[in-house]
């Protein structure tokens, strides 16, 4: 069944998911602050708001996928948002990555306007997003997660629901803190191997071939060999996750110390001015330390 969708935030991760539910028949129209990343979306064949609130009029279901809570604030609850503009029964899904508790905040504003709401953060990455086999972990009420399972399967090919509102963002929490550990051991296997003179991409070939390969060494060898950062993921939004996770854990009364160190190495990359590569640049980290 073909859906009336609006998508606000055409970055690295909107745009190619837009666009696939473009390919899939849906009927889409993007907003966002970037004319560019509009014009994208019109190019593959939706179609381009001006506002929030031109962009969500008339839709049946309304994706969301901004940086960081204060966006999904801005553009959800916001002056001149979705709550303000769509009709009551809209299913609002948000798919960015922020903490629990505004995901649990919005649920309950949206309810008190008959609005639903699903929180749906994904991961694979970018190229995830294009080749449409991300992973998407969805908190919320079963049926709207039957409603929006078509959608999801069009997007990603791993969809769990995995609880009431608030526990995909606290899955996807768990997913950056064993993502940003994994970074910081292959940067520092790599900085090893490099010193002790080993051919760096037999050795990454033959480790991702046992118990040390992982999606991660597969997806950010080659970022490593080239010294290739651009992003990706960029570490400002990995500096954001690390936050959410240890602030998450703390309240749950879970120990999190490696977490905790490779969070402080992710600030200290951005505070080394690495903020808007991609997080495969913890690298550069584990070469300053190393005294290169
Ligand atoms: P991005 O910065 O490339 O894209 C965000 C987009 O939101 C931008 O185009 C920006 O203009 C738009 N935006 C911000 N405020 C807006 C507003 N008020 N109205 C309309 N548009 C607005 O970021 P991204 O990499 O696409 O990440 C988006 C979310 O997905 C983040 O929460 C991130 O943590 C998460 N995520 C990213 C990746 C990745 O590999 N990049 C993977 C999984 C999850």
């Amino acid at each position: 069944m073909s859906r009336k969708i609006a998508f606000v935030g055409l970055g690295i991760m909107g745009k190619p998911m837009a666009i696939n539910l473009i390919k899939a028949g849906h009927d889409v129209t993007g907003f966002d602050l970037s004319q560019a990343s509009i014009d994208a979306v019109v190019a593959a064949g939706g179609q381009g708001a001006t506002s929030i609130a031109a962009a969500v009029k008339d839709a049946d279901v309304v994706i969301t996928m901004v940086p960081a809570d204060p966006h999904v604030e801005a553009v959800i609850l916001g002056e001149g948002g979705v709550l303000e503009n769509v009709a009551a029964g809209t299913l609002v899904i948000d798919m960015s990555s922020i903490t629990p508790q505004t995901s649990i905040k919005v649920g309950k504003a949206a309810r008190e306007k008959g609005v639903r709401t699903l929180d749906a953060p994904v991961s694979g990455g970018e190229a995830g997003a294009v080749e449409a086999v991300l992973s998407i972990m969805v908190g919320g009420e079963a049926p709207d997660f039957a409603e929006a399972k078509p959608l999801f399967d069009v997007l990603g090919t791993t969809v769990i629901h995995v609880g009431p509102s608030g526990a995909g963002q606290t899955v996807k929490a768990a997913n950056q803190l064993i993502v940003a550990v994994n970074i910081q051991a292959l940067a520092e296997a790599v900085v090893f191997l490099e010193n002790a003179g080993v051919d760096l991409p037999a050795a990454l070939d033959v480790l991702g071939g046992g118990l040390a390969g992982s999606t991660v060494l597969n997806r950010k060898k080659a970022n490593m060999i080239n010294r290739e950062f651009a992003p990706g993921f960029r570490i400002d939004l990995h500096h954001k996750d690390m936050g959410i996770v240890t602030d998450a854990a703390r309240a749950v009364g879970a120990a999190l110390p490696v977490g905790a160190v490779v969070a402080q190495l992710v600030a200290s990359a951005r505070a080394n001015g690495d903020g808007s590569l991609d997080h495969s640049a913890l690298l550069r980290g584990v070469e300053r330390l190393s005294g290169r």
